[in-house]
């Protein structure tokens, strides 16, 4: 017997020994030469065919024909794929999973109250795996984390602890007293703090956006019109300009209306959702240069979040056709964000991002400009313009590749087959992908 339990022990370390180093090998970064067929830059609308690109200590060191690879580099051989920069996804929650809502109501409720600060931190890190290893290689987390599981997330992915896209992250979302729950009974308190600060005026604004900056927030988040009064311009241009002088952007929920009006004068960065926003509110935007993050989700999704409140399925989903045509040929800003948080058996988060990105398709968009609205713009919002969002001499190496072409058809993105973060090889399916 104890003959036996050594032998066991010993394929046991060897196991061990061999899955650490394997995993290491895939997760260190590494010098290496990418030699690819098709090189597509988003910002530019353009493809380069025969190109190579020298990746060193993490960073893309040069993009060119004939290349050639130093003594000791790796060389992947990326020649029959379409090679594009990492994806991102501008409104994430990553520490949030909405099981599907029964018929009516929500889960909401229940859900905050059931899941610990820890338990949303592990799901966060789950979740940012998956999100890396389908190709989203920057991500802007909009709040709703508990007492900020985000932060951790953020952290544990930047030591290196995780692997998972870049990450700025909002902590608590700040709103008028409310939170976004209307009609809680009296009795209850405010127990929306759980995941949000509510602030009631000029002073509370300014306090509650560095109560986030000190636990660790990279972006401002509000919500404006969760509930009928809302915030006033002025107080939209406090928490613009704490947030600003402290190098933070400012993101905010609103739908349209006044509330909206108020945001986008008061000078935020973006305006999340705009579902019902008017073309004089889209102008306004166009002329400041707000962002829009539009989160179109298909009305199968949105009744699954949001539980059956007598939608209109047809009647919802051309109402996003036309609102994202509407913002397009308005010319405003607009940066790829989903709102994407579904716990499904049979459609994963990657999945539900990809198919909001077959939304704007069908509205017309092109693949070109979903995938500039992917990549350089999510980029460019979340600050990341000089280090992120293209594949250039000097960026990092995040380089990922299809097997299709998604300037084709944006329904390729659901075939990426090779996924570097950082000059990091984090997933690498292509001899399990037939070309
Ligand atoms: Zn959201």
């Amino acid at each position: 017997m104890p003959i036996r339990l050594v032998e066991k022990r010993s394929l046991g370390t060897f196991v061990v020994v061999w899955a650490v180093t394997v995993l290491a090998a895939r997760c260190v970064a590494q010098d290496a030469l990418i030699q690819e067929g098709h090189l597509i830059d988003p910002g530019s609308n353009t493809i380069a065919q025969h190109q190579s690109i020298l990746v060193h200590a993490g960073k893309i060191a040069a993009v060119g024909e004939n290349l050639q690879a130093p003594l000791g580099v790796q060389v992947i051989d990326l020649s029959g794929a379409w090679v594009l920069p990492g994806l991102g996804d501008a409104h994430q929650h990553i520490t949030l999973d909405f099981p599907p809502a029964p018929a009516k109501g929500s889960v909401w409720e229940g859900l905050r109250l059931n899941q610990s600060t820890a338990e949303r931190t592990v799901r966060g890190i789950r979740n940012a795996r998956a999100l890396l290893e389908a190709g989203f290689t920057m991500i802007r987390d909009v709040g709703n984390a508990a007492e900020y599981a985000d932060t951790e997330v953020r952290r544990a992915i930047e030591r290196g602890w995780f692997p998972g896209p870049t990450m700025l992250n909002a902590g608590k979302i700040i709103t008028p007293f409310g939170g976004q729950d209307p009609g809680a009974a009296p009795e209850r308190g405010a127990w929306w703090h759980d995941e949000y600060i509510d602030v009631d005026s000029t002073e509370q604004v300014r306090a509650a956006v560095r109560r986030d900056i000190y636990y660790g927030a990279l972006v401002i988040k509000l919500a404006a019109d969760s509930n009928t009064y809302h915030f006033s311009e002025e107080q939209i241009r406090a928490a613009v300009d704490e947030a600003h002088r402290a190098g933070l952007t400012v993101a905010v929920h609103v739908y349209g209306g006044e509330a909206a009006r108020n945001a986008i004068l008061g000078g935020v960065d973006s305006v999340e959702h705009g579902y019902e926003l008017s073309d004089e509110l889209l102008d306004l935007m166009k002329q400041k240069g707000t962002y829009l993050v539009a989160t179109e989700m298909s009305a199968q999704n949105a009744m699954m979040l949001f539980g059956d409140i007598g939608m209109d399925v047809k009647a919802f989903h051309e109402h996003s056709l036309q609102r994202l045509q509407r913002a397009y040929r308005h010319g405003v800003k607009m940066a790829f964000g989903t709102d994407a948080s579904l716990e499904l058996a049979d459609s994963t988060r990657p999945n539900q991002i990809l198919e909001q990105a077959e939304i704007w398709q069908e509205a017309g968009l092109s693949p070109q400009f979903i995938l500039k609205c992917m990549t350089v713009n999510v980029a460019d919002l979340m600050g990341l313009g000089k280090s992120r969002g293209a594949i250039r001499a000097g960026l990092a190496a995040d380089i990922i590749a299809t097997t299709e072409n998604p300037l084709g058809n944006i329904t390729a993105l659901r075939k990426v087959n090779f996924v570097m973060k950082d000059g990091k090889v984090i997933r690498d399916s292509r001899s399990t992908v037939p070309r």
